[in-house]
Order: structure tokens, then sequence, then C-alpha cells
């Protein structure tokens, strides 16, 4: 079957100022049906913006080129008739704060049942308030009768989000991107909420975008890893991949702060921030001529001159059981044992 969704060589820039740059970079994947990819990177790395691209929820100062087809509709070139069909249907979002995504005068249940009727008008009102309440069992909210006639600000912020989980699954998306669907959470309340998104995501056989700049977080719910630097694919693989074998010194700088692989059973311990690398990340319109990382590259003096005057681009690496590719003019890295006691 096609994938999902595939990007091709998808660039977005940004206009301020006057001054045009592009924030994100020349990105090509793809994500099957079934399957989570997370995209990971600190600000700045261009992973917000690539999900707003893929909704086609740009802001009016940023510009996507490439192509971007999600259940086999181009949507760089679909209208805003096509986009607003599409949104909901095929593809939803669900964003990390849910307050913004709720109105306060819209009772949980008139949120979920305006979505229903939003992708299919013949529905009557009361089917789609039924549905509401289904939707809302279905993602564990006590007493779903009575809660779709509560308010947002009457939920917690847990289960706010399990209400926008609601909205957005509703109509069954074949593609959900969530952007740090857990970060306003607490640690007990994230867990539980990766955990329903997975239920769901196996239930419903959708492809899911994570976007996140929390390791420990893609390590307890990625299939696939793409790792974004300064806008660019630093490297791309299974979520084995990333972490046994990282084939990119940032990669490499992530995993070795990031304890164990069973961070899926030991979670708590395993959340490491993306901020454990020393130095600040740079953007794209900072980045100078040559690989984006090089000053706060530890192995940089490994290669030499190449590192500061020549971009490294994307190249396939061996011994891996999916297709893995990292952005390095290094072929090899030492192991990882090596590079943690550095
Ligand atoms: Fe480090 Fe050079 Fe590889 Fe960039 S290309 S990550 S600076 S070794």
């Amino acid at each position: 079957p096609e994938p999902v969704l595939q990007i091709e060589d998808l660039s977005v820039s940004f206009t301020s100022g006057g001054v045009t740059a592009d924030v994100v970079r020349d990105l090509s994947v793809t994500l099957d049906g079934g399957r989570t990819l997370a995209v990971v990177g600190e600000s700045g790395s261009g992973k917000t913006m690539t999900g707003r691209a893929i909704m086609q929820l740009l802001p009016p100062a940023a510009r996507a080129r490439g192509r971007i087809v999600v259940a086999g509709r181009e949507m760089l070139a679909a209208d805003e008739r096509e986009l607003r069909r599409v949104r909901g249907s095929d593809v939803a979002m669900v964003f990390q704060d849910s307050m913004s995504a709720l109105s306060a005068y819209l009772d949980i249940g008139a949120h979920i049942a305006q979505a229903v009727r939003l992708h299919d008008r013949s529905v009557s009102r009361r089917e789609a308030r039924m549905r509401a309440v289904d939707m809302l069992e279905r993602v564990g909210i006590p007493e779903p009768a009575d809660a779709v006639r509560r308010f947002p600000h009457e939920f917690s912020g847990g289960m706010r989000q399990r209400a926008v989980i609601a909205m957005a699954l509703v109509n069954r998306p074949a593609l959900l991107i969530a952007d740090e669907p857990t970060t306003a959470l607490d640690v007990t309340v994230q867990a539980q909420i990766l955990a329903l998104l997975r239920e769901l995501q196996q239930e419903y056989g959708m492809a899911m975008l994570l976007i996140s700049h929390d390791f420990g977080v893609v390590a307890s719910a990625a299939d696939d890893v793409l790792v974004l630097y300064a806008g660019r694919e630093a490297e791309y693989g299974s979520l084995r991949d990333i972490f046994e074998r990282p084939a990119h010194p940032y990669t490499a700088g992530l995993r070795a702060a990031t304890p164990r692989l069973d961070a899926r059973l030991e979670r708590d311990g395993a959340r490491t921030r993306l901020r454990a690398i020393p130095g600040a990340p740079t953007s794209l319109r900072d980045a100078g001529p040559g690989c984006a990382f090089a000053p706060r590259c530890g192995l940089a003096d490994r290669v030499g001159e190449r590192c500061a005057v020549e971009v490294p681009l994307p190249v396939p690496r061996l011994g891996c059981d999916r297709l893995h590719r990292a952005a390095c003019h290094l072929d090899h890295l030492p192991s990882l044992e090596e590079l943690v006691n550095r």
C-alpha cells in the first residue's frame, strides 16, 4: 500500500524584516499506516514548522516548497476548500496547549460534534452528540454522558488533552500529527496519554507523526525517528538504529544522555531533555557554510576543514534493520562507550 505520508524535498522559508530565509531545508521522509515517526529536535530545528507545513497551517510569513502527499492528496497544491476537507478527516493535529484548540464558550460535546459534522453533513446533531459520548468513553474520560456537557475549563490538563484527542480522532484520520502532546503534563499523566495514543493508533491503524524535544518520550513511543538539527535532517532510522547505532554525533550525544532503550519500561528515569548537549542550538538562518552542528561537535577535529565548509547530506548507513541515514562527513562514529567517556 501507498504510504500515508510522503514528504519530498520539503523546504519552508520564512520572511521577516524583508529578508527571506529557509527554516527547513530538503526534508524527505515517508510514513506508513500504523507506524509512528518521531521528529525530534531542539527549538529552531524546524520540527514544528514541518508539522504545520503538512497541515498547511503555516504562519502567513512562511511558505513551503517541495511535495507533501497525505493519503493520496497533494497538500501544497490543494486550495483552501480542499484543505478544510482534508484537515480533521484525513489528517488531524493535537498540540501541546489543549486550551488553544478549544473554545471557552462551547461544551466538550459540541466541539466533538462539530468535528463530526464538518466531516459529514449528513450526520444529525443528535447522532453527532452520541458519537461524542462514545469517543469520550473511548479516550478514558469517566462518565462521558455527563462530561459532554462540561466546558474546557472544568477539565484537568490531562482530561482536556484526552478530549482534544477525542476531537482529533473522531473521524478516524489516516494521519495524526501530535506536536509535543504531553509536554505540558506531569510525568504520570504524560505516560498515560502516550499509552492512549499508541492504543488508538493500533486500533485505527493510523500513522502518527510525533513531534518532541524529549528523547525519553521518543523512546517510549516511536517506531522510526527523524532527528532534525538547524532545519535539516541529521539522522533518520528505526528507533533501534537511532538508539543502538547512532551515526550522527548529535544523535549520539542525545543517546548518551538517555540511559536505556528500555525506557518503555522505565520511562521516568529516562526522561531526558535535549539540553544535555553543551552549547546552544543553531537555526538554519544562522548556520554558516558548513555543518550547522560543527560549533558543538566534539568529533569535528577528526574530519578537519570539510566540516566548516561543506554541508553534509544524508547518506545511507550499513548494518541496520531498516533504512538508516545520517548527514555527517564521518563514516564511522566511535562506540557509544567511547563517546560517553570522552
Ligand atoms: Fe561533526 Fe563534522 Fe559530522 Fe558535522 S559533519 S556532525 S561537524 S563530524
